[in-house]
């Protein structure tokens, strides 16, 4: 509900035409699969407010404030794969005395202005192994031994 990544997704989640008042064909330009979406019902009044869009030009098509601070998908229950499946952020990472130092992507990205904590990442990075899990398992697992307290997403 932060709409942050959807916010520069206008050139990949895209709307090839209008099938209905809420229905829409749409592509996913990265994957090259096309899709139907239906705005859920709950959310068409936020859809109907073009305004964010307007004055959000790279944000995914389907993104609006849904009220209360909050941005998000009007298309939920229809969303495509990739959207559904995209993890924005799998680790957080404090101090042992609970002090937040950064946080991991689903690309494995850290965001951490803390240097020593790059130090060890760096190093961490080029020793695991395996799968996608296994090495989020491993990552977990040797910032834990380093001092950090994980907190997985
Ligand atoms: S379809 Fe929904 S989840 Fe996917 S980028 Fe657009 S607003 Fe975000």
């Amino acid at each position: 509900m932060c709409g942050t990544c959807c916010m520069y997704l206008g050139d990949y989640i895209v709307i090839e035409s209008q099938e209905g008042t809420y229905r829409f064909s749409c592509s996913c330009v990265s994957t090259g699969t096309d899709f139907v979406a239906e705005v859920d019902p709950d959310k068409r009044k936020f859809f109907d407010d073009h305004s964010f869009p307007q004055q959000n030009p790279s944000a995914c098509r389907f993104l609006r404030p849904l009220g209360e601070g909050r941005i998000g998908c009007t298309i939920h229950a229809d969303s495509p794969a990739q959207c559904k499946y995209y993890r924005c952020r799998v680790m957080d990472i404090f101090s042992e005395e609970g002090e937040f130092k950064g946080y991991i992507t689903g690309t494995l990205a850290l965001h951490s202005e803390d240097t020593a904590l790059q130090m060890i990442y760096e190093r961490v990075m080029h020793e695991i192994t395996g799968s996608e899990p296994q090495q989020e398992e491993q990552i977990q697992s040797q910032l834990v031994q380093a001092g950090y307290l994980v907190r997985y997403q």
